[in-house]
């Protein structure tokens, strides 16, 4: 679980006084209970293993963890058998005492354990804390429950390498993770939350479903099989389709510049995550990290006049980002990917309508993909930025004002904007209520200044126009990932990569399966034949594994009938049905573009 890895230890913050524990706030109790229970573990774990070194055990959010030198690896069994031990000091309700001795005195205390030796060195006082419950003793700056009956309901969850202090050249260590919660209705419900979670992982299902995998020979770049890729493009058409209602001009730009164009837009110094290389005759160039200074070179290289604004350009080519490896996570933290992306030009007279228009079109998206409502923040000026302030307050009250009028309520996001402007973040809650950012928007008073763009306003002078940019999606990558944990791949008929199976019952009805499959794919559909040698039980299993939304059975009488006996992928039978009826209401479902049934079944 990487979040739990950003939790900074809290020990040093914290310090036990005089107020009893049931009088602490709740959130101070919960933090104690978390904090004593890895006491409690690393008493366990040094009875199970006499010679293990512990080091360091802070709780986290969920819980806690501790990390040890242990002489093997452990095996979920020890997990069972340290919880058992652990109860028994719950059991026993020992009080846990706390004081400061010296560090002379801890150094005799700590002798055989050399990763508390180290931290004693580190520690600026003349004093160290020094905590101990039953015959277990730890070095501690304190925080505690008063005795280790009080700390709630627990269960060890796992263990994972750990390197000592985060430092891959120091010693690899076993950490052991604990969930925990005051009552066991919490800690259950907790529990339960994370194997929901696991069920709809996305990297998980992009392999039972044959979607995608990721390769280390390019680490964070997706490889997208045959029916990841008819998903994704499926999405960059649904997207393409909107383009000329909404007024977009798609175009294509280079992927890679040479760096002066990133030292004017301000990405060379402001985004360390640009790809960077010298060329043979010596030349930097940067592979492009997202589309915005190209699109300005594009905009320069035509004078418009006011009459001819706004110009919108969108574009879906890739764009890479040099992410640490650490962070990288399945398609929804990726070095390559693109987005359905888009830049306008316009004057600052026509910025309420743009905007109003870029609102309305997220609207659009989000219904057709049954997102549900739209969760919308503001994020404001960051600490390093360009442009001057004024134009940024200008433009964080204009946002503020915009979405107010497109009938949202927000929350501000304090110094979360991109460097060169505010930005509105659209966010979505999936189906077991996380909340994820996909699209933002932006309105820019920097980027066309550094460009020197201009167009001939209605005075015959030459003006600078105010840039937008906008993604809805964000990155597609990202949005699948999403989205598929959201749907736990039960896309809706016109994103299902295979949108209906013919399954014969027998060998002798594999002809009929090819002529109905034939007559679905004249109407465009995705039909495949199941001509396996399996029994058509287990045909129809692995369809519905496989989320297909249709499954088409034929045997004799529907031969006879041309027809099919119908089944939808959450099992109900639809009875039997004429081939060209099938086509009829597939072809419905797809072009109307039917989310909300299928996710629900
Ligand atoms: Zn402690
Ligand atoms: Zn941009």
């Amino acid at each position: 679980m990487a979040d739990q890895e950003t939790q900074p230890p809290r020990e040093d913050q914290v310090h036990d006084d005089e107020t009893p524990f049931a009088a602490l706030p709740a959130e101070e109790r919960l933090f104690r209970m978390r904090h004593s229970a890895a006491h409690v573990l690393a008493e366990a774990v040094l009875e199970m293993f006499p010679e293990a070194k512990y080091a360091i055990g802070p709780p986290i959010e969920h819980g806690f963890y501790y990390d040890f030198d242990l002489p093997q690896p452990l095996v979920p069994d020890d997990l069972e058998k340290l919880e058992a031990r652990m109860r028994q000091s719950v059991k026993a309700d020992l009080p846990i005492h706390g004081e400061q001795i010296s560090k002379g005195r801890a150094r005799e205390v700590f002798a055989n354990q050399p990763y508390k030796l180290e931290l004693i060195d580190d520690i600026e006082d003349d004093t160290v804390g020094y905590f101990r419950h039953g015959e277990f003793q730890d070095l501690c700056r304190g925080g505690h429950t008063d005795s280790t009956g009080q700390i709630g309901a627990f269960k060890l969850t796992h263990s994972a390498g750990a390197y000592w202090r985060g430092d891959e050249h120091k010693p690899m260590l076993q950490r052991i993770y604990g969930a925990l919660y005051p009552t066991q209705e919490d800690l259950d419900a907790y529990l339960q939350s994370v194997e929901e979670a696991q069920r709809r992982d996305h990297r998980r299902l992009g392999r039972e479903l044959d979607l995608f995998h990721l390769d280390p020979i390019s680490p964070g770049s997706p490889f997208f099989h045959p029916k990841g890729a008819t998903l994704y493009n499926g999405l960059v058409e649904y997207v393409r389709e909107l383009y000329p209602r909404y007024g977009y001009d798609e175009v294509i730009t280079p992927l890679i510049f040479n760096t002066d164009i990133f030292r004017t837009s301000g990405h060379y110094d402001l985004f360390p995550d640009m790809y960077k290389m010298m060329t043979g005759d010596d030349v930097e160039v940067g592979v492009k990290p997202m589309n915005c200074p190209g699109h300005c070179v594009l905009f320069d290289s035509t004078l418009y006049s006011y009459r001819d604004l706004p110009i919108r350009f969108a574009e879906f080519t890739r764009l890479h980002r040099n992410e640490r490896s650490g962070v990288l996570h399945g398609l929804t933290r990726v070095r390559s990917f693109s987005q359905d992306d888009s830049h306008i030009f316009c004057t600052p007279e026509q910025l309420d309508e743009e905007m109003a228009r870029v609102f309305e079109m997220v609207r659009e998206v989000y219904r057709d993909l049954a997102l549900g409502e739209v969760e919308v923040r503001i994020a404001t000026r960051p600490e390093r930025f360009v442009g001057n302030p004024e134009d940024w307050d200008h433009a964080e009250e204009l946002l503020k004002e915009l979405v107010s009028k497109a009938g949202w309520s927000y929350e501000i996001a304090e110094g979360e904007g991109a460097f060169y402007a505010p930005k509105v973040e659209f966010h979505f809650r999936d189906a077991i209520g996380r909340s994820w950012q996909l699209g933002t928007v932006q309105i820019d008073m920097a980027m066309a200044t550094r460009f020197g763009l201009r167009y001939i306003g209605s005075d015959g002078e030459e003006h600078t126009p105010v840039m937008i940019h906008r993604a809805i999606l964000g990155s597609l990558e990202r949005f699948l990932g999403v989205y598929i944990e959201h749907t736990e791949g039960r896309f809706p008929l016109w994103l299902a990569p295979v949108q209906a199976v013919v399954v014969p019952i027998a060998d002798r009805h594999i002809e009929y399966a090819q002529s109905v499959q034939r007559e679905l794919r004249q109407r465009g559909l995705r039909v495949e034949v199941d001509a396996s040698g399996e029994r058509m039980g287990a045909k129809i299993r692995k369809a519905q594994l496989q989320k297909v939304p249709y499954m088409l059975v034929v045997g004799d009488r529907e031969a006879e009938a041309g027809a099919v006996a119908l089944r939808d992928r959450s099992g109900d039978d639809l009875g039997a049905v004429p081939v060209f009826q099938v086509g009829d209401r597939m072809v419905d479902e797809r072009d109307s573009r039917t989310s909300q049934a299928p996710i629900d079944a």
